[in-house]
């Protein structure tokens, strides 16, 4: 068989090979290939197996050694709000300093800071930022990334959003799974208007998001909506066509884990304080339990979700690094692995599955990427190790030596 490209050499071949998530022991199995080789054609896998057998089967015209380096599915981020201008450094600071939220938000801070700047921001500012994002992503080895809107909170902003969320990927091989985000805060005007707000959001906000957005994700915790309002708008926006997401038991439980599950949401997301009868009904459904540890490495917080729980009680355990100004600045998934395995209690075969198969399941791209299955796309890594295990290991630098996308390295 003629094919564009072969990978040969990789001391490890991480193969994953299965288009379904996986659960449970099952995410302890990476389908590791010692002197594995992969073959792409037209950017889609078309063989995995030892090198010996598929450099016997494929002629390729280039060839790259992976040198025993490991060689693995890149990554997927789950759960990412990268578009949005400006940072939120002075008050970081105020903070390191001591000061408290409501001092924060006092001096003008919080995340109305954020919703100011991006308003305030042209087209281009906000684009140039957030492609730089997507970049640091790309190096540290994501190319699926899901993007939610959300800090525009009123009809115009939120469309103006989901409009720049079109242009977002141009010039960057990324694949991106856009989000319409309902509750990430409330605007002044409806502050003791909350069932107000909602109505706008049902009403006007969601008809006009389905064109651009494949997924609704509502806020159900303090500061967004309540459980009876999210349970609304998700309904809603099954309707209309969206597939559901829900920011749940993050600081507190207000029952959007169980509504995640009755729903058949994607995926229910945070997911700290999840009562245990809420987790059991979670982890037997289909619905993806993504979990964000960089949001509580960046709080600083002793609180972060019982990963080891998660993945015990069977439930499929998907990792995002949550990248946002606020909580977790870290556009890196091998960052948000290191802090899987140390905070929430996963090994370094199940952070590695939670961020590529799982991952991708939980956006709707399980049969596009996630594995090195014949038949997906040719998104694949080449690791600085030759064992998968300094993935997690090592923290603070990059382990990623080459990025392919679509069977194309990235410069
Ligand atoms: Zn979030």
């Amino acid at each position: 068989m003629k094919v564009d490209l072969l990978v040969t050499h990789a001391g490890e071949l991480l193969t994953l090979d299965r288009l379904a998530p996986r659960r449970g022991a099952a995410m302890s199995d990476l389908g590791i290939i010692r002197d594995g080789a992969v073959a792409i054609q037209d950017g889609r896998i078309v063989a995995v197996g030892p090198t010996d057998l598929v450099a016997n089967q494929c002629r390729a015209p280039e060839e790259i050694d992976a040198g025993g380096r490991v060689v693995m599915p890149a990554f997927v981020d789950a759960h990412s709000h990268v578009l949005y201008a400006g940072n939120r450094i002075d008050e970081f600071e105020q903070w390191l300093k001591g000061a408290s939220d409501q001092e924060i938000a006092a001096a003008g801070g919080g995340v109305m800071s954020t919703v100011r700047a991006t308003r305030e921001a042209s087209d281009d500012a906000i684009l140039t930022q957030s492609r730089a994002r997507l970049a640091r992503m790309l190096a540290h080895g994501t190319t699926t990334v899901e993007v939610k809107t959300g800090y525009g909170l009123d009809p115009e902003a939120e469309l103006r959003l989901l409009g720049l969320l079109q242009m977002l990927g141009q010039g960057l091989p990324v694949h991106l799974v856009p989000t319409f985000l309902a509750g990430r805060s409330v605007p002044a005007e409806y502050a003791e208007r909350l069932e107000a707000y909602a109505d706008l959001v049902v009403e006007e906000m969601l008809p006009r998001a389905t064109e651009q957005a494949e997924y609704c994700d509502v806020v159900c915790d303090e500061g967004g909506f309540t459980l009876a309002q999210t349970e609304r708008i998700l309904r809603k926006a099954d309707e209309l066509g969206l597939g559901l997401k829900v920011h749940a038991d993050e600081s507190v439980a207000l029952g959007a884990t169980g509504l995640a599950a009755e729903l058949g949401a994607a995926s229910a997301d945070h997911l700290v304080i999840t009562p245990e009868e809420e987790r059991a009904r979670l982890a037997a459904s289909a619905v993806a339990a993504v979990l964000l540890p960089a949001a509580s490495f960046g709080l600083a917080s002793h609180h972060s979700a019982p990963g080891r729980t998660w993945i015990d009680s069977g439930a499929i355990v998907a990792l995002g690094t949550d990248c946002n100004p606020e909580t977790a600045p870290s556009e890196s998934m091998p960052f948000t692995i290191a802090l899987a395995c140390r905070i929430l209690g996963l090994t370094v075969a199940e952070a590695i599955v939670a961020a590529t198969l799982n991952a991708a399941y939980a956006v709707g791209r399980a049969t596009v990427v996630g594995s090195l299955s014949p038949g997906k796309s040719a998104d694949l890594l080449i690791l600085d190790a030759d064992d998968h295990r300094e993935l997690a290991y090592r923290f603070g630098t990059n382990p990623v030596r080459a990025v392919m996308v679509e069977g194309r390295v990235c410069p």
